[in-house]
């Protein structure tokens, strides 16, 4: 057995390790990074950036068909097509540039990285099966041992992974689209991929168990998206409860809300119910680390229930976002190097990819009542913003929400084409603290949709200017 010393293991080389082990380098501590599969974890290789790619693909593809048809702005296309395995390997070509440059960082940074599958022995001690054949194993021991091992989708019992039932990481490695997909849970997932199926041009039916889509956003937020999902000619089915592949195992059996039956085509079936944290087959039960339901239960440092055993990202539970995992490994670094951080953001921005998109940083009005703020609350359309009309994306608006009394900006929500980029300057006047009157009288470059920004925080203290 190859034996080995360190400050820093960490487990995993998604966004939350891979981010922890850059900055600890950075800070001189002594790390070595265990990845059993590819670095950057399943944000950079299955989920964020090729979901993201396919998107943008799906949507450049549906762009070029609509002006086939109707070219009210003058553009003529003949008959375009998509050559779905090339699109595949410009997405792959996407993640190994970024999968290629978080090695080459954390070389750089001086991170020792293991290719291996990690087998926790004890909260300083950890056995190494490399991935490369014939290697021997290695043991690894250390003074923090930092647990960053991400999340697995989660399956339906009554229909496994297999066959024509597949998770996103199958959807995002398909060949050819399939002429017909149900997509099972309309969240994240579901609808991001779900929407950009139907562009690729398959018949799309979403079922979802609750009465309404995104149950994570409020209802004005997710209308616009609801809108563009009817006029998509996706098939939504709320409501509806999976019974698994029917007798012939060619389509998907669920039940209405009545116990009626039916059967929906399905070439593929994408189940997209939620993610849970991976805490199974390596060893962490040995920890016997106190849990918060599924996840590994953290302090406001990321410090689990053992003395140095750390935890970060999805493994740690909600909200599962890449952002926040990368945050937290900053931090964990920072504080085995010895400086004093606390994981107290203002707000962790949440952006669903569907097409109109949406961002929420912050409170919504409800939520902040409920928090005990009075509040003030406005919203600005982008149907009265030049750039979203020359965008031809007028659906969606910008709201704020803000304290009465001294007008603290407290939440930001957004939904409409490209909004996601709107999330940094929320994120921005939440953490520095901006009152109403601060986004008011900045300057926003005209014409973006950015002014939709300062024209809600105007109207808020009634006085926008472009309506
Ligand atoms: P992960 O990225 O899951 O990384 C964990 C790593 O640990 C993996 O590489 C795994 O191989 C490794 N590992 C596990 N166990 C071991 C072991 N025993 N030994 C060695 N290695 C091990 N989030 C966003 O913020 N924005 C998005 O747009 C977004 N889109 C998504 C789209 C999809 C389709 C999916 C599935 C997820 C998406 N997410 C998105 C969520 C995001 O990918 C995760 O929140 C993020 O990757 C979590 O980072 P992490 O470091 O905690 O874990
Ligand atoms: P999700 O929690 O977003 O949505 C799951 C949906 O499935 C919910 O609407 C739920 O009601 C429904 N559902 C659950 N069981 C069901 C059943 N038996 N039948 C029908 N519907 C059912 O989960 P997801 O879409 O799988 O995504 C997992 C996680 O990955 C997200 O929570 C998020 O943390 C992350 N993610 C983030 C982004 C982003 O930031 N843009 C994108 C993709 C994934």
């Amino acid at each position: 057995m190859d034996i080995r010393n360190t400050t820093l293991i960490v487990i995993g080389g998604g966004p939350g390790g891979y981010v922890a082990a850059i900055r600890a380098g950075q800070l001189g501590i002594p790390t070595v990074l265990i990845e059993g599969e590819s670095l950057g974890g399943t944000c950079l290789n299955v989920g964020c950036i090729p979901s993201k790619a396919i998107i943008h693909a799906a949507t450049a593809f549906e762009e070029a068909t609509h002006w086939a048809g109707d070219s009210k702005i003058g553009i003529k296309v003949s008959s375009p097509a998509i050559d779905l395995v090339k699109t595949m390997k410009w997405k792959d070509g996407i993640v190994t540039k970024l999968t290629s440059g978080v090695g080459a960082l954390l070389k750089k940074n001086g991170v020792q990285v293991i290719k291996g599958w990690a087998t926790i022995v004890d909260g300083k001690t950890v056995n190494v099966t490399p991935t490369g054949a014939g290697e021997p194993t290695i043991r690894v021991t250390c003074e923090h041992l930092l647990l960053a091992a991400g999340s697995d989708a989660v399956e339906l019992p009554m229909m496994k992974f297999g066959g024509r039932v597949i998770s996103s990481t199958d959807a995002l490695a398909l060949t050819e689209v399939p002429r017909t997909l149900a997509v099972v849970g309309a969240g994240y997932i579901g609808l991001e991929l779900g929407m950009a199926y139907r562009k690729l041009g398959a018949e799309v039916h979403v079922v979802e168990a609750l009465d309404r889509i995104l149950p994570a956003y409020d209802d004005e937020l997710t209308k616009p998206v609801r809108a563009a999902i009817d006029k998509s000619g996706i098939q939504l089915h709320l409501g509806h409860v999976v019974q698994g592949l029917n007798d012939l195992g060619d389509a998907l059996h669920v039940k209405n809300a009545a116990g009626e039956s039916v059967h929906l085509p399905a070439d593929k079936i994408l189940v997209a119910v939620g993610r849970k944290p991976h805490t199974a087959g390596w060893g962490l039960e040995s920890l016997m680390l106190d849990m918060k339901g599924r996840a590994v239960k953290i302090d406001g440092q990321c410090r689990t229930s053992m003395r140095n055993v750390w935890a970060i990202g999805d493994l740690a539970g909600e909200p599962m976002l890449a952002h926040r995992a990368m945050a937290q490994g900053e931090m964990v670094a920072e504080i085995i190097a010895g400086k004093n951080r606390h994981f107290t953001p203002a707000a962790i921005p949440a952006v669903c990819f569907t097409d109109p998109e949406i961002v929420v940083v912050g409170l919504n009005a409800s939520e902040a009542t409920a928090a005990g703020h009075e509040v003030i609350s406005a919203m600005f359309p982008f149907a009265a913003n030049g750039r979203a009309m020359t965008l031809e994306s007028t659906d969606g608006f910008v709201r704020v929400v803000a304290r009465k009394d001294n007008h603290l900006v407290l939440g930001w929500q957004a939904v409409g084409k490209g909004v996601s980029e709107l999330a940094a300057a929320f994120s921005q006047s939440l953490e520095m603290g901006a009152v109403l009157e601060d986004v008011g009288h900045t300057i926003h470059a005209h014409p973006t949709l950015g002014e939709a920004v300062q024209e809600a925080a105007l109207r808020a203290l009634g006085h926008a200017l472009h309506i």
